[in-house]
């Protein structure tokens, strides 16, 4: 095999995940409507309470509700009323109940590759939650590991291939975000296969996706990888 171990990003690259932020953003959008905001407001505001809150916090959606009741607080002065916080705590609960809906193609390439290769699931979020999502996906057989960690950058890899006795550049990622599944790996010699979702968290987006060197490999959908693998293979 050109690789010793691949590995899967989780969500919106296993399972549809941006989609559930985006509808619970709408419930939020609705809630601070009643005070005069307008959605674009709401959306620029809870952003920047979000990354003011990630070095303390971390991702996932614990996080992202708990920055919510913090935009809340800010932009009514105070006025919102415990029962609306009481409902944004609730928007977090359906969230983390929500049904785990796999990409297209997801099902077959990645039991596909599993037969050849060792697979391992990286993934950021909350541990409960990412736990939950994985056993509810069907896929958790196909991963020999899991690595569940609160932030995807290039020392976190390079210390998590060491770990594993991976050289780099026997390492392949598989992910939509460029600043977490791409970049990091590309930057320590590994390669990575850059499949975008059709919606992307803002900071996810905050690259430059020029930085890019050798290594690198965009694809439409998970669907095509199987092939891009066998190319990769023949030109080893
Ligand atoms: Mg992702």
């Amino acid at each position: 095999m050109r690789f010793d171990l691949i590995a899967f990003d989780a969500d919106d690259t296993l399972w549809h995940n941006e989609t559930l932020y985006s509808l619970t953003q709408e419930k939020f959008q609705a809630l601070l409507s009643s005070y005069g905001f307008g959605p674009e407001q709401v959306d620029q505001e809870l952003y920047t309470t979000e990354m003011g809150n990630l070095p303390f916090f971390g991702y996932g959606i614990k996080s992202y509700i708990l920055s919510m009741i913090e935009t809340v607080v800010r932009l009514t002065g105070g006025r919102v009323t415990a029962s609306e916080i009481q409902q944004i705590v609730d928007f977090a609960k359906e969230m983390v109940q929500a049904e785990v809906e796999l990409l297209e193609n997801v099902q077959d390439t990645v039991a596909k590759l599993a037969d050849k290769s060792p697979l391992m699931l990286i993934t950021k979020g909350d541990l409960l939650d990412q736990e939950r999502k994985l056993d509810r996906s069907g896929l958790l057989d196909s991963f020999q590991y899991i690595e569940i960690v609160s932030e995807k950058d290039s020392a976190r890899y390079a210390a998590l291939l060491a770990r594993h006795r991976v050289e780099p550049e026997r390492f392949l990622m598989v992910g939509n975000s460029l600043r977490s599944d791409i970049l990091p790996v590309v930057a320590i010699g590994g390669q990575a296969v850059y499949i975008p979702y059709h919606l992307t968290w803002a900071h996810e987006n905050e690259v430059d996706p020029d930085q890019h060197g050798k290594g690198y490999y965009e694809l439409e959908h998970i669907g095509q990888l199987p092939e891009l693998l066998e190319k990769l293979e023949r030109e080893a």
